[in-house]
């Protein structure tokens, strides 16, 4: 179990499969004038200081130095350093250094092979693997699992069919803590397929402060280690759509809502983007790759915080014309009243229509109770009581927990209002105590964890070798 304090960029899946050996020749060259690299560009020359340059930019400073009338224009025409070329401006090249390989794209040696129908695991198969990680959930594994699936088999047969098949992008909608990201995590390791995790609120339109709109496709081509074929087979998690919805006031200038989600129309649907390599945003010195996004599966999610006001208005308003008029109250402590949302009420919230459009998969996901937080403690594959007890078997110890310790989490996790995310550190502040006692003495056999070290009114239970 990982709790989400992780910086973003290190929430990139990189499939197993992919080689980080760092041989330069895995990389294109890139044109120090026109940063395309050489897949697009065709052969390069290389100048002093190993620079390489296209032949199109060449061609191009040629013809720009035959029209310049005299030595000056030429001298204004560039700041390059070709050395022993006459009248151009002298500028220290190994100042700049050359394009790193992690902003270079990797090559490819033969095409990825294509995806066969027969390879993508059918849904209940998907599902099956993510109920060994995430608990709970049961929609939105179910969706998710079929929506994945649909994904992939129409990358399988887009180019064979005139029937186009819609993207399946989703968006899923649940309260922080519930497993949005982990879900979207369990799922690209399960497919091995690269993921970038990217938030809405450090995207910003192009030219103001914070990421541009491509820097969520830079990060999955990092993710696939440069290598732009395994990215276009990616997924993208957008988190904290939520907050990129429209502004109500609209005199204000809304740069980081409404015109986000316009800027993300063209990449959810799928079009050819020049995207910085090794890069938040577009630079001089920045070498750029073309990704198509047309296969890349975006999930967005975001927790939507008063939604569920927007979702009772629109109830109550219909009910209060019939005749259920008098139970006004009757969705106030429903709990499932989020699931409930529909396109209507997610425009209410701010999000635009063609934005929605585009994110044809719509999903909640439910609050974590008390006994599914019981459960994360107790059941996952890799959950984290697990991890501790493994810990402690290698001093020889064994670690137990007693059923009213799992309560006790679970009931702090509840109060703390952060759903599953909680629980680590609650756990780690008791387990830090045991984890430096244990060791100092040689006879204790067991550790039995109970209510009242968890509520701080006792210590846990030892039990003693032999
Ligand atoms: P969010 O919905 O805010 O994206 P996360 O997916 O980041 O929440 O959840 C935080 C952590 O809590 C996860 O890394 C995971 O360890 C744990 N977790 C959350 N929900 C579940 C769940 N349904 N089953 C198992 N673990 C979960």
């Amino acid at each position: 179990m990982e709790d989400n304090t992780t910086n973003n960029d290190e929430l990139v899946n990189k499939p197993d499969n992919l080689d980080n050996n760092d041989d330069p020749n895995e990389y294109e060259d890139v044109c120090f004038l026109c940063h395309r690299p050489e897949s697009q560009t065709g052969k390069m020359l290389t100048i002093p200081q190993n620079t390489k340059i296209c032949l199109d930019c060449m061609q191009k400073t040629l013809d720009s130095m035959n029209n310049a009338s005299n030595i000056e224009d030429m001298l204004k025409m560039s700041d390059l350093n070709f050395n022993g070329m006459p009248g151009i401006h002298f500028m220290n090249m190994s100042d700049l250094g050359q394009v790193p390989d992690k902003q270079k794209i990797k090559k490819r040696k033969e095409p990825l092979p294509k995806i066969n129908l027969k390879d993508i695991p059918v849904p209940h198969i998907i599902k099956a693997r993510l109920d060994e990680y995430v608990i709970g959930q049961d929609y939105a594994k179910k969706v998710m699992s079929v929506a994945v699936y649909n994904h992939y088999k129409r990358v399988a047969t887009s180019t064979q069919d005139s029937i186009e098949i819609q993207k399946s992008n989703m968006l899923m909608i649940g309260p922080t803590g519930s497993g949005k990201t982990y879900l979207v995590q369990t799922l690209a390791k399960l497919l091995d397929v690269p993921l970038a995790i990217t938030d809405a609120t450090s995207l910003t339109e192009a030219g103001y402060i914070g990421d541009d709109i491509e820097s969520v496709v830079s990060k999955l081509l990092a993710a696939a280690d440069n290598d732009v074929e395994k990215a276009e087979r990616g997924i993208i998690f957008i988190d904290e759509i939520d907050k990129i919805a429209k502004k109500k006031e609209v005199r204000s200038r809304d740069v980081s809502g409404e015109s986000v989600q316009q800027g993300l129309l063209k990449i959810l649907e799928g079009s050819k983007v020049e995207v910085p390599v090794g890069a938040g945003s577009k630079n001089a010195m920045v070498p750029l790759a073309t990704v198509d996004t047309k296969n890349i599966l975006f999930i967005c999610g975001g927790a939507f915080p008063d939604l569920e006001d927007i979702i009772k208005a629109r109830l109550n308003k219909r009910s209060s014309l019939g005749f259920e008029a008098d139970l006004k109250d009757k969705y106030d402590k429903d709990p499932k009243l989020l699931s409930k949302v529909n396109l209507e009420d997610l425009r209410e919230y701010g999000m635009i229509p063609e934005f929605l459009g585009r994110l044809p998969v719509v999903f909640t996901l439910e609050a974590l109770t008390k006994e599914m937080l019981i459960k994360i403690l107790k059941e996952p594959k890799n959950a984290i009581l697990k991890q501790y007890q493994k810990l402690l078997e290698l001093d020889e110890v064994k670690l137990d927990f007693a059923d009213d310790a799992y309560e006790a989490i679970a009931e702090r996790a509840l109060e703390k209002e952060t759903g599953a995310r909680g629980l680590r550190s609650i756990i780690e502040e008791f387990m830090l105590d045991i984890m430096y006692e244990i060791p100092r003495d040689n006879n204790i056999g067991s550790v039995t964890v109970t209510r009242a070290l968890i509520e701080n009114t006792g210590g846990p239970v030892i039990g003693l070798r032999g």
